[in-house]
């Protein structure tokens, strides 16, 4: 029996980043405040999504407004480029039907219905979401190494 889970032990990775301390939020739902609070709550509710569970965060902009929490995971915000609270675009705040229909037709924001598909899509989407980390991480790097390198050519002159 406990043989058949050992088929989601790919997930490990994914975990990595969707414990991230910071959810994927636009300027407009994340608010001026910079010392905000975020609250994060593990796999406390399924993503509107993909349905599957995944960490919400919530916080509240400033002490007067009523908290926000996130609505979808991070798989499906990366995947998307949207903010995980509104769901609209991360940098324009276009709503991501309005961003979409003139973009791609065939790439609709929507799970596949069956669980057995829609577990399969939402693993492809964290692999796909890992790739896109693993690559940015890498840039900055080089991009850091390359600012070393340059500094310590002007600390030579
Ligand atoms: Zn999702
Ligand atoms: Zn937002």
């Amino acid at each position: 029996m406990g043989e058949r889970h050992l088929g989601l032990r790919g997930d490990s990775n994914k975990q990595t980043w969707e414990e991230a301390d910071f959810p994927i939020v636009c300027t407009a739902c994340l608010g001026q405040n910079k010392y905000i609070r975020m609250m994060k709550t593990h796999f406390d509710r399924a993503c509107r999504v993909c349905e599957r569970p995944y960490t919400v965060f919530r916080w509240r902009p400033t002490a007067r407004e009523r908290f926000r929490r996130t609505e979808i995971c991070q798989v499906c915000a990366r995947s998307k480029h949207v903010c995980q609270c509104c769901v609209n675009d991360i940098e324009t705040g276009v709503p991501v039907h309005e961003r979409d229909k003139h973009i791609d037709l065939d790439n609709k924001f929507e799970a596949p219905k069956d669980i057995v598909n829609r577990d399969f899509w939402a693993q492809m989407k964290a692999m796909e979401v890992s790739k896109e980390i693993e690559k940015e991480k890498k840039i900055s790097e080089d991009q850091e190494k390359a600012q070393k390198n340059v500094k310590s050519l002007e600390d030579n002159k």
